[in-house]
């Protein structure tokens, strides 16, 4: 009886058979196999495109020296790294990965985990449990929820980026509250009110993550993330990012106080009890961060900056409609890597998706549960690399193509 339920939920799942069948149509906009390097121009479905759906902002995945010193490490060390940092699984090379880190950050000490999902899986319930409070912007990264989940704390949600109801949360919470927001925020591509946010945490001291994924390699002067460029350092607990985004590897990072870190050493899960981030991955991440912190990292970050703006305000020009703009406090407006272009439903997307993927556009999307049910967008992701005939013919091709998609209905 139990197994036949069990079955049923897999026969039945919605997902998988829309999946399924947009895969026998080859129709499918997810689980594509590219036979290149992510950069800005791939290989896919054996016929080069262009790339706007990949998180390789910067283009360091492929840059020279961080090839080079993963090429290094992956001969000094071997392919793997075969045990939990805790037994056998630490190199040097995580050691002075982390040391790095935590100098970038100015932080007194870092810890580098597997993955981000592990690392904010780890981090969020290993700090919060029974009788604490953990409250989240509802569009925080999924591994936040989970960890929050996983905690046993009772848990709260407020309204995107929305202050006021985080500070009403605040104020009618006794318990330890454990606050938890993403810088760059991965669907919407919109910024927190990271200061906003900070003084009300301090206000009724409530521990702060923020969660840089997005960020880090782009914002601030240091380019440490959204953080810094909010002047929010001192303020925020807990610093988490990726390797795996602009820095162009694989891994998760928690910057905090050495009492910290070596708390999460001790009782994060996801870094006690997985096998480390090979050493090459790890090499490759300390050998980007090194371009990142240099002039040639500035030039990088601003570059992707200006390519997202172009994109944006060329599709704006054509009638498109794009979020993730954020105007900050002191009167920037500021579109990072993710430029969000809403779409009226799925059945709309993945004929636009199909469209321009046949014109030779490999698009991101972001679809339930990425998002809230009902509003799908193309989540076009642009790189440092990406060049101004790039970026117009991606918005020509997104504006005919659009046509065929419905609007929707408040653009
Ligand atoms: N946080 C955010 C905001 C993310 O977008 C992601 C990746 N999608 C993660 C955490 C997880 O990071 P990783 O991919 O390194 O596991």
């Amino acid at each position: 009886m139990s197994m036949e339920k069990f079955r049923d939920r897999i026969e039945y799942a919605g997902m998988r058979l829309l999946v399924r069948e947009l895969e026998d149509l080859g129709r499918s906009p997810i689980f594509r196999v590219m036979q290149s390097a992510t950069t800005s121009h791939v290989r896919v479905a054996d016929r080069p495109r262009l790339m706007l759906g990949s998180n390789n902002y910067l283009g360091l995945a492929t840059h020279p020296a961080v090839l080079e010193a993963s090429h290094r490490a992956l001969d000094l060390y071997g392919a793997a790294s075969t045990g939990s940092r805790v037994a056998n699984g630490s190199f040097d090379v995580h050691a002075e990965l982390e040391a790095t880190l935590a100098q970038w950050h100015g932080t007194e000490a870092a810890m580098v985990v597997t993955t981000g999902y592990q690392a904010n899986v780890g981090v969020v319930s290993a700090l919060a449990g029974p009788g604490d409070t953990v409250v989240l912007d509802w569009a925080a990264h999924a591994s936040l929820h989970d960890g929050a989940k996983m905690s046993g704390a009772r848990v709260r949600r407020f309204a995107h980026n929305d202050a006021a109801e985080l500070r009403t949360i605040l104020a009618e919470t006794e318990s330890p509250v454990f606050v938890i927001v993403d810088s760059v925020y991965s669907m919407d591509g919109d910024i927190a009110p990271i200061d906003e946010i900070a003084a009300l945490c301090t206000e009724f001291d409530a521990l702060l993550l923020v969660d840089e994924a997005h960020g880090v390699g782009i914002f601030g002067a240091e380019r440490t993330g959204a953080v810094e460029m909010y002047g929010q350092a001192p303020a925020v607990d807990i610093r988490m990012g990726t390797l795996s985004k602009g820095i162009g590897s694989i891994g998760g990072y928690l910057a905090g106080s050495r009492d910290l870190i070596d708390y999460l050493r001790t009782y994060n899960r996801g870094y006690q009890f997985s096998t480390a981030g090979t050493p090459a991955s790890v090499a490759a991440a300390a050998a980007a961060v090194r371009v990142i912190r240099s002039a040639e990292g500035a030039a990088l970050a601003q570059s992707l900056l200006d390519n997202s703006r172009l994109l944006r305000d060329t599709l704006r020009a054509k009638g498109i409609p794009v979020e993730g703009t954020t105007v900050t406090p002191w009167g920037d407006d500021v579109i990072g890597p993710i430029v969000p272009v809403p779409v009226a439903d799925e059945p709309a997307l993945i004929e636009q998706w199909n469209q321009l993927f046949e014109r030779g556009i490999f698009a991101g999307i972001s679809v339930f549960p990425g998002v809230r049910l009902g509003s799908p967008m193309l989540r076009l992701c642009v790189q440092a690399t990406h060049t101004t005939e790039d970026l117009e013919f991606a918005a020509d091709a997104i504006a005919d193509t659009y046509r065929h998609a419905l609007a929707p209905s408040a653009s």
